[in-house]
């Protein structure tokens, strides 16, 4: 059992909500509990992950959960949401405000639940749709055979230059040209360059595509000015609200066009969801209130100075990234060059004994199996959070390199582990 009344760990509301669950429910209690403490003394690096602030973590775990709110703001299918009209229009408000653009929807439940209403909003199944393969870097839901993507639209893919491993803007003009998609993707999960959205919106209009981007991962680099604006070029633009953005887990749809806006709303609701989770909706404006601070852009672009710091010291340890290096809050590393027979796998496994969390990745054209891979992806947004610094992904980057270096020794690994657990009470989660 937790101690909660004095935690080191825990904020004073998640002190309450353990001390009430720990006599309702001590099993579940008992689990949150230790990841609790799982969160506060290891190293975030997925790039996917951050640590949200406690008013956003407890906006989430509110009364706001028994409602049901099937519609939109003014116009519902049950009665009792006027305050959750007020919650739903704060947020759209704000993220508009945030991304410069007039609609946004907030309720899709989950990036990937975004993505389908705007395939369905602008594309009929059997549609062309154009984008990069999960492979080198996409996401699932943009063309994997099982994924809605995959089953329903009749995908064609770009890929990256084989040599620069960035984007070749000729080469999808080229594709374009080839595959006459009714809809072109760019925005992805591994892919650690800025992506011009004028030039793609140029292809795009080349061929009378829509373009839609997908800023999951660079929503809060976009949001704090670190990363350049789908916007204007952009017909449609979906997002997690969870990554770089900081926010509850979910998704978002934005768009300045009219037309475009009216198709969203109806595929979002009734198209593809039901009721909206207004907890969550509600946990989105707070965030969106948080990006919309100037803090916010000191944070993001310290995320990005972060993984500079962080790319460059890996490259003197002798390790590859894909494509040179990072624009963004990631990076891909080629474990390869430092040595052979290291695997994305054995990597992430060693490194998690150590307490520092990372994935394993595909790079491009990688010769071994997903489940296996060659590579890492590393992220700086919940590094970033906690509040490390440049000269601290120099130490992270060492503290990488002596485990994977020993490969996994447990002896090294312990150390490591100590030297992670001091950089974490020097930079606790909810100290303040
Ligand atoms: N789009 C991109 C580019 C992503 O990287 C992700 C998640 O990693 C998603 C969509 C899907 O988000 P979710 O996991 O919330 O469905």
């Amino acid at each position: 059992m937790t101690n909660t009344t004095e935690s080191p760990v825990l904020d004073k509301m998640s002190c309450t909500l353990l001390e009430t669950l720990e006599s309702a429910d001590p099993q579940v209690a008992a689990s949150m509990a230790a990841e609790a403490k799982r969160q506060q003394f290891t190293l975030e690096l997925i790039a996917s992950e951050n640590h949200v602030s406690p008013a956003v973590m407890h906006t989430m775990g509110s009364w706001l959960t028994n409602k049901y709110a099937e519609g939109y703001p003014g116009k519902r299918y049950y009665g009792g949401c006027e305050f959750h009209d007020q919650i739903e229009d704060l947020a759209r408000d704000r993220v508009k405000e945030m991304f410069g653009c007039s609609y946004a929807n907030v309720q899709p439940h989950s990036g990937a639940n975004a993505n389908v209403a705007a395939f369905m909003a602008l594309c009929k199944p059997g549609d062309t749709i154009l984008s990069l393969p999960i492979s080198s870097g996409g996401h699932l839901s943009h063309g994997l055979k099982p994924n809605f993507s995959g089953t329903f639209y009749n995908i064609e893919s770009y890929d990256l230059d084989s040599e620069t491993e960035t984007l070749d803007y000729d080469h999808i003009a080229k594709r374009a040209l080839e595959t006459n998609p009714k809809m072109i993707i760019c925005g992805y999960s591994a892919y650690s360059r800025t992506i011009d959205f004028a030039r793609f919106r140029e292809i795009a209009d080349s061929v009378g595509a829509y373009l839609m981007a997908d800023i999951a991962h660079i929503a809060g680099l976009v949001a704090g000015g670190a990363h350049p604006s789908p916007f204007p070029h952009a017909h449609i633009v979906t997002s997690t609200t969870h990554k770089t953005l900081r926010g509850p887990r979910g998704g978002i749809i934005l768009t300045d066009d009219e037309e475009v806006a009216k198709l969203v709303d109806r595929k979002v609701f009734p198209g593809s969801q039901g009721g909206p989770l207004m907890h969550i909706i509600a946990a989105k404006a707070v965030a969106f209130g948080e990006a919309l601070q100037p803090s916010f852009k000191t944070y993001a672009k310290q995320i990005v100075k972060n993984a500079n710091a962080l790319a460059d010291a890996l490259v003197a340890h002798g390790y590859r990234l894909c494509s040179g290096g990072t624009d963004n809050h990631l990076m891909l590393v080629d474990l390869r060059p430092r040595d052979a027979e290291l695997t994305g796998a054995d990597a992430e496994d060693w490194l998690g004994a150590a307490g520092i969390v990372v994935n394993k990745n595909g790079i491009p054209n990688d010769p071994r199996k997903p489940m296996v891979t060659s590579g890492l992806r590393l992220g700086t947004a919940a590094l970033t959070t906690r509040g490390l610094v440049e000269a601290d992904m120099v130490l992270v980057a060492s503290l990488i390199d002596r485990v994977l270096a020993s490969s996994g020794d447990a002896d090294v690994c312990s150390k490591v582990c100590s030297e992670v657990h001091a950089l974490c009470e020097k930079y606790p989660l909810y100290g303040h």
